[in-house]
């Protein structure tokens, strides 16, 4: 009973008793009929989300600010509670497949003053393998090092997190994910505000983790991007827009959508797909 309950707060040890093998054939995700309102809000977050991810995809997540692109990754990492049985996780309940799943918070949703350091942070993602009361093996340390490599950051180790730059903090948060061998990575607004160097650098990443079959859904206001390093786009505004390959996702429509900006004619469609697609915003049309 203890142990249940435990689960249900997403608090379980994630100790290999725990462990809920993926279904044979499952979709790494699935979302079904989810609705989502916060406590006091007036309207919900998301209305029926319907969304299958297929192992080994890597998925956008676009659209405007507030359409609940952070609201859906937290739902289905478990830091917000989902109603029923709407998410599944490689076939299973998603509380029993935690360990399964990492996360890439938004930069602002972390508390970088916290004094901990770099490898402190990465052993986090071990956690997920060796139970909160347990102490770090030799695996485990092999692990974190390695990760902190693959993001170009094992000389900065033993430096607290407050004291690196915000490209060297996101590279610590994806070395953290990497260090937990989740087969499901969601990334929340990963490049924002990043140089180029280091956006191709987590790019290189995904895709090192797309060719292990891993599944990886990140979520972007960068539409110039998706052309490039995605197949397939979920527009999301509430509900579910537009779900398919990255051409058809992006419309004059939705990419005025995302911009918040509204279209003033026909014929400034194609400008207006070429700009953004060059990351100028809107700059074709006129703000709401
Ligand atoms: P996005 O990530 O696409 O910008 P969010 O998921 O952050 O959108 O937000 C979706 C909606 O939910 C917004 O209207 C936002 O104000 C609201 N919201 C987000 N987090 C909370 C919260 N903790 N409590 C109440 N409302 C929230
Ligand atoms: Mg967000």
């Amino acid at each position: 009973m203890r142990r249940e309950h435990a689960i249900a707060r997403g608090l379980t040890t994630y100790g290999k008793e725990h462990v809920a093998h993926a279904e044979p054939g499952a979709p790494a995700l699935e979302v079904r009929g989810l609705t989502f309102t916060y406590p006091g809000a007036l309207r919900p977050a998301l209305e029926d989300i319907h969304l299958k991810v297929e192992r080994g995809e890597k998925v956008a997540l676009v659209g405007p600010n507030g359409a609940g692109k952070s609201t859906l990754i937290k739902l289905v990492t478990g830091l917000e509670r989902a109603p029923g049985d709407t998410i599944r996780i490689y076939g299973q309940l998603r509380e029993a497949c935690y360990h399964r799943v990492a996360y890439v918070p938004q930069r602002g949703d972390v508390d970088w003053r916290f004094p901990v350091t770099v490898e402190e942070v990465v052993m986090m993602g071990r956690y997920a393998h060796l139970g909160w009361l347990k102490r770090p093996r030799r695996a485990d340390r092999e692990a974190v090092m390695q990760a902190l490599e693959a993001v170009g950051l094992a000389d900065l180790a033993d430096r607290q997190i407050g004291e690196l730059s915000g490209g060297q903090q996101q590279r610590v948060m994806l070395a953290r994910t990497l260090a937990q061998n989740a087969d499901l990575l969601l990334l929340d607004e990963p490049l924002n505000n990043l140089d180029v160097p280091t956006q191709e650098m987590i790019f290189h990443v995904l895709e090192d983790l797309a060719a292990q079959n891993k599944t990886v859904i990140v979520s972007t206001h960068d539409l110039g991007i998706l052309p490039i390093h995605f197949s397939r786009a979920v527009f999301l505004d509430r509900r579910i827009v537009t779900d398919g390959p990255v051409d058809e996702v992006l419309t004059a429509e939705t990419i005025a959508r995302a911009y918040g900006v509204r279209l003033c004619t026909d014929c400034e469609e194609e400008e207006m797909i070429q700009n953004a697609l060059r990351g100028v915003p809107g700059a074709s049309a006129r703000r709401r």
